[in-house]
């Protein structure tokens, strides 16, 4: 098919070409004297994107799951009770793991559409007196339905009633798109993954832990090999992994870690926040959908999950977007399976592109039967970027010292 894949699905997603060209090197000596310069600027360049200064950054050759193996097994005795809630198939899976390794998990299914539940978490904190619970895990973004969860209202609920269980955060679709704040939030280890908002390939699997996550890991007794966090610090504080590391992706890495300080990640945050914005215009000024998100707070800023009309299937509209248009869409996961589409608008994005991403999934719901009015999607959207604005309001220095708002 001539022209290009528009890539619209929640991760992978768009890698620039300033990295795909970074990325084009001749393989080197992972043990040469030299190698630490590009690991060190690796791991040293993660911390802002992070928020932290204390934690560590850990890269291991796996994608995102592989994170979520290696939070449960480094930092867990085996048999230990976590708490989790679920409300969408990424929740879910991170619970199935912990299931499927022998943890014991106490659930808090939640309508899926919905986000993390603070005061169920604070009750079931609360009732345990023994502290029972030695890992709290929450999905700061739900990529299945599009739902955002208030981490640091969690890790409040936790301070509130002193319990010393660890946070583990899955961020995987929120690193450097959405706010994530490792160290104010007290997080103990943060999974994510390189093929989402860090826009690169998958295969590199990022998470962060604080110093109380090494020191549980110190003593924790699940059997873990590959993935050992002591192993990875110990190799990383001379420069160095314990194993091959992926040399593409380590300068894919550094380069979009370069992108993502030269924008600013103030500035990446908004950025998601406003396309996101004009994608929700979209949904409801124009085409009159819902999205399965089902109240303002838990909007996502980095993916729209788009229910279809009763009697549509929305893997129709996604198979036609496919075929016809040379447009991925996500699909509906598990539950969700048929009844809603998915635009990822995370990474390397714009406005035009995302336009092209609403015109297809327009013509597409159209094509399959879909009452939207032509063209409606792309006008609510056009509306909305034009009349907010696509840079943050910064404050001029001269106020910004004064403590002036500009
Ligand atoms: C993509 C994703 C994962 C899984 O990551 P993989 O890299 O596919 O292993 C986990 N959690 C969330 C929220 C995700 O979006």
């Amino acid at each position: 098919m001539a022209g290009r894949n528009f890539l619209f699905v929640p991760g992978p997603t768009n890698v620039p070409d300033r990295v795909l060209r970074a990325m084009t090197v001749a393989m080197e000596d992972h043990r040469s004297p030299i190698f630490p310069e590009l690991s060190r600027a690796c791991l040293n360049g993660l911390k802002p994107v992070f928020k932290t200064a204390t934690a560590s950054p850990i890269i291991f050759p796996s994608s995102g799951t592989g994170c979520w193996e290696a939070a449960l097994t480094n930092c867990l005795n085996p048999g230990d009770k976590v708490l989790a809630s679920r409300f969408g198939q990424f929740s879910h899976l991170w619970i199935d793991m912990c299931t499927r390794l022998g943890f014991d998990v106490e659930i808090l299914d939640t309508p899926w559409g919905e986000g993390a539940p603070v005061e169920r978490y604070l009750a079931s904190l609360s009732a345990d007196k023994q502290h029972k619970i030695k890992a709290v895990l929450v999905c700061q973004n739900e990529t299945a339905t599009g739902v955002t969860s208030d981490v640091a209202a969690i890790r409040q609920a936790m301070d509130s009633v002193q319990h010393p269980a660890l946070l583990f955060v899955d961020a995987v679709s929120a690193l450097a798109s959405i706010d994530f704040r490792m160290d104010e939030w007290a997080v103990d280890v943060c999974v994510s993954g390189s093929q989402k908002g860090l826009m690169l390939p998958a295969g590199m699997g990022l998470t962060c832990v604080s110093q109380k996550a090494l020191a549980a890991a110190k003593s924790a007794t699940s059997r873990r090999c590959y993935f050992d966090y002591g192993d990875m610090v110990t190799a990383n504080a001379s420069g160095y992994f314990p194993y091959t590391p992926s040399i593409p992706m380590l300068y894919g890495l550094r380069e979009s870690l370069a992108m993502l300080a030269e924008e600013g990640l103030d500035n990446v945050f908004h950025r998601h926040s406003y396309l996101a914005g004009g994608v929700r215009a979209a949904v409801f000024d124009g085409w009159r959908l819902k999205l399965c998100a089902n109240a303002a707070k838990w909007h996502s800023d980095t993916v729209s999950a788009i229910m279809v009309p009763e009697g549509i299937q929305g893997a129709e509209v996604i198979a036609r977007a496919f075929k016809r248009y040379n447009l991925a869409l996500g699909a509906g996961l598990s539950k969700v399976s048929g009844k809603l589409f998915r635009i990822g608008h995370l990474g390397d994005l714009n406005e035009l592109m995302l336009l092209g991403a609403i015109a297809g999934a327009e013509m597409a719901m159209l094509d399959v039967g879909v009452k939207v009015e032509p063209g409606s999607g792309v006008a609510a959207a056009q509306n909305y970027w034009r009349s907010h604005p696509a840079e943050r309001a910064t404050q001029s220095p001269a106020a910004a010292k004064a403590g002036i708002a500009a």
